[in-house]
């Protein structure tokens, strides 16, 4: 029961402390029903390389306004630092899209590896600030504890939340515009092969799809479809500019990384078309 000062004062003052908080009104009943369309929020696991030592990238991922779920220094010990937990966001895609999602930061866990990315000796800005598409050479080489810790971070959060195998991918895949990380010397076909992590073609199927005549007959908007189909965004325009071959450098990266170019050839092609023989469908939308 108000009495009626105390009523009088609530109407003045609504926030003040009128709701009555030691006798709750309802209670949440979480076992009685459960229902079947569900799945879980997390959906893609994207890889990054920091451009810079433990020290600094310790501090820019800790202070600053760029994070990652885990960080994977270079170091000699078995650690692996959990900067942010699982269920929040970390900041570490911006403006991104893969597989028919966008804002990844939403549903995606993110994995920083300690690692210079390109060799300071070809390090340049004199594409006006564009990407710019260096060759295998170029980028330096992951330590091999590291890789080893980062696929067996990957295989437990991928089986923890059931993860597609396209779903495990690069910064560069889901902003090729903008980034080129984890580079042409990250092993993802080692991970394939050696883990069980991720996407790769085969070979047998690759042989298939590698006829020039076919590639020849393949119309621009067709291939960048066939981008399209495997999760890639890729504008809709009939030419390679420079946004549609970063797109393909992106892919290259990934997918055959010992010669990354930005131009669309019949060996990229043959790659694209088997991932997508292997790796048709999508996941949930629902
Ligand atoms: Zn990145």
């Amino acid at each position: 029961m108000v009495k009626p000062f105390a009523w009088a004062l609530c109407m003045i003052l609504p926030l003040s402390g009128c709701v009555a908080t030691s006798t709750p009104r309802y209670v949440i009943d979480s076992t009685s029903y459960q229902a079947t369309g569900k799945s879980q929020r997390i959906k893609t696991i994207v890889l990054h390389y920091t451009v810079s030592d433990n020290e600094r990238s310790i501090k820019t991922l800790t202070t600053g306004q760029v994070s990652a779920h885990y960080l994977i220094l270079e170091t000699r010990d078995d650690k692996i630092y959990s900067l942010v937990d699982e269920s929040e966001r970390a900041w570490h895609a911006g403006d991104s899209g893969f597989a028919g999602r966008t804002i990844l930061n939403d549903t995606s866990i993110g994995i920083e590896i300690v690692n210079a990315g390109i060799k300071p000796e070809y390090r340049n800005t004199l594409n006006n600030g564009a990407l710019d598409y260096h060759p295998y050479e170029h980028f330096v080489a992951f330590d091999e504890l590291q890789i080893k810790k980062v696929a067996e971070l990957v295989q437990d959060i991928a089986k923890r939340y059931d993860i597609p195998p396209k779903n495990i991918v690069g910064h560069a895949d889901i902003a090729p515009s903008r980034k080129i990380d984890p580079g042409a010397k990250f092993p993802w076909q080692r991970l394939y092969n050696e883990y069980g992590i991720g996407a790769w073609y085969d070979e047998f199927d690759k042989q298939y799809f590698m006829h020039p005549d076919a590639f020849a007959a393949a119309t621009i908007p067709e291939i960048k479809q066939a981008f399209r189909d495997y999760g890639y965004q890729i504008n809709d325009t009939d030419a390679w500019d420079k946004a549609s071959r970063d797109v393909v450098y992106a892919f290259q990266l990934h997918f055959r990384p010992q010669r990354p170019t930005g131009e669309m050839d019949l060996e990229t092609y043959a790659i694209l078309r088997a991932l997508n023989k292997k790796y048709a469908g999508r996941d949930d939308f629902y």
